[in-house]
């Protein structure tokens, strides 16, 4: 059972407004700290959102930094200005401050990713494609990773600035804007849902005469076919352009003249492909089969980083809503329909494979892209040029590997209940919507600052004491979390609470042989008895 211990009511409240019945936010407030533990800048909100992950190009932080533009970044914060802040963005900070976000502990996420990079960037193995000059003179070392969790968390790290083509991972977009537009019974009228069984360009169609899915060529030339047919050429590239931008966030997509030249010259079998369909009325009545590839053609010479194309793939893992800009890009049945085809067709000829190994949907392209779809957690691009005999990225399968191994994300890892080797990076609602007293002792024992912090702005009581009478500032006197004690202390929260054996923090710091402890805990009781005396 827990029972309130008495509040040191001669402690001055740490912000002076607090007892303002329109202060909605002081928990949040209170849950951020500087080195000192004083009035907050905004250096130290900014620190949180980079602990986190959230970057400072965020489309989300527009305003904070709108907020900040004539100010220093060490100045302080008053809690108005701070109120002010979050009423404009306040689920972000909820989620942030609290912890709420895809991947909490984002930092030891990043980290493990940038092992596996440095692991994974020693693989020098594969060929760089070269059907086309432009890819074959593509440096070869070129290795970027980028993340973006579902909360618009990002990580990148290597090459993740330069701009590649994108390939074949325009398949499952063009594929996403066509069921969109046009709806699922009409698209799969004229393509179907079967890996092939064959190569990604093989002269096939299935017993209908249609392409078998549109992850291979014919059946991504099929789904082109259905953008906007009625509009000219210039605005059908315009539109898919701009699915490509709202899908990234708003980052900027470029697009490799020479490269869409080239795969014009080189097109012969997606010629044969396209006139073989034709053949057998595969395509939609009205179609203007030339004209369709070289929009096809543009699409496949779209430019992008790895850091944009991560948010494109942090979309389609959260049903089709951006994650930075909340904007809802496509419906979730399209982005479902989607990603079962990457998860069964995705990878050329190891399609099947990858979904045995890895268990998660991806798309890859001969450019050495791969753009891989945790749903509802994260969205993650890797480039790496040189490919294997299948037209798959090296590098980009041993990341996939090195993952998998080291987190429980492979679809039906959720039956395996416990498994020690592995770790999960999510955020679970039910471990953290109801943490208690417990929890907080726990992270006090610790010396885990960011944790409390988190409860703080939760709203939790830091003046709970269990049955015992014991406090979190016990539990972390006694163990030397001075830090701890630090934040507590600039908060209203009592430190020379007794618990049932009529012990203080200060009685458990000089137990536990905690000098420093024992020293700042002693000065902070002379100084609050001082200020009580004066008043
Ligand atoms: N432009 C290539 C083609 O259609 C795409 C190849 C790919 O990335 O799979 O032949």
């Amino acid at each position: 059972m827990e029972k309130e211990i008495k509040k040191d009511t001669n402690q001055k409240p740490f912000l002076a407004s607090e007892t303002k019945k329109n202060y909605k936010h002081a928990p949040l407030y209170r849950s951020i700290s500087n080195e000192n533990y004083s009035k907050i800048s905004y250096k130290n909100i900014l620190k949180k959102f980079e602990v986190m992950g959230i970057q400072k190009d965020d489309p989300r932080l527009r305003y904070f930094f709108e907020n900040m533009k004539d100010k220093k970044l060490d100045e302080k914060v008053s809690d108005e200005s701070f109120n002010d802040i979050l009423e404009n963005q306040s689920k972000l900070f909820q989620k942030v401050l609290k912890g709420n976000l895809a991947v909490p502990d984002f930092t030891s996420f990043s980290n493990e990713i940038k092992d596996i990079y440095k692991k994974t960037r020693t693989n020098n193995q594969g060929k760089v494609a070269d059907y086309i000059p432009q890819l074959k003179r593509v440096d070869p070392g070129m290795y970027g990773i980028s993340v973006c969790t579902i909360d618009g968390q990002r990580y990148s790290i290597g090459d993740t600035n330069e701009y590649f083509c994108v390939q074949s991972t325009c398949k499952p977009i063009n594929y996403c804007i066509a069921l969109d537009d046009l709806g699922e019974d009409f698209v799969h009228k004229h393509v179907g849902h079967e890996p092939s069984g064959k190569g990604f360009n093989e002269l096939t169609l299935n017993d209908r005469g249609l392409p078998h899915n549109p992850m291979i060529n014919s059946g991504a030339i099929m789904t082109s076919s259905m953008l906007k047919p009625n509009l000219n050429i210039a605005d059908r590239f315009d539109y898919v352009l701009n699915m490509w931008k709202k899908l990234s966030g708003s980052h900027r997509i470029g697009f490799n003249n020479s490269v869409y030249l080239s795969e014009k010259q080189t097109a012969d079998r997606n010629f044969a492909l396209s006139y073989f369909m034709r053949e057998n009325n595969a395509f939609p009545e009205n179609t203007n089969l030339l004209e369709v590839l070289e929009f096809y053609f543009q699409c496949c010479s779209i430019e992008i980083t790895t850091d944009a194309m991560s948010i494109v793939a942090g979309t389609l893992a959260n049903g089709g809503v951006c994650p930075t800009t909340g904007i809802k890009v496509f419906h979730p049945e399209t982005v479902k329909n989607c990603l079962s085809l990457m998860y069964s067709c995705g990878m050329y000829d190891f399609s099947g494979e990858f979904a045995f190994r890895i268990g998660l949907p991806a798309k890859s392209g001969v450019s050495g892209a791969v753009l891989l779809v945790i749903p509802n957690v994260m969205g993650i691009a890797i480039w790496s040029p040189k490919l294997d005999s299948l037209g798959n990225s090296v590098k980009g399968l041993h990341f996939c590997e090195e993952l998998i191994k080291k987190y429980s994300l492979h679809n039906y890892d959720t039956l395996i209940i416990s498994q020690q080797s592995k770790k999960d990076p999510r955020y679970h609602r039910y471990q953290k919507e109801n943490r208690t007293h417990a929890d907080l002792c726990w992270a006090a024992s610790r010396g885990d600052l960011l944790q409390i912090q988190q409860m703080v702005a939760s709203g939790i009581n830091l003046n709970q004491a269990d049955y015992d009478g014991r406090t979190p500032a016990h539990i972390a006197a006694s163990e030397g979390q001075l830090e701890c004690l630090k934040y507590f202390s600039t908060l209203k929260v009592s430190l020379d609470a007794k618990d049932r054996w009529g012990n203080t923090p200060l009685d458990d710091a000089k137990r536990g042989l905690h000098s420093k402890t024992e020293e700042f805990l002693h000065k902070t009781q002379v100084t609050r008895t001082k200020s009580r005396l004066q008043h």
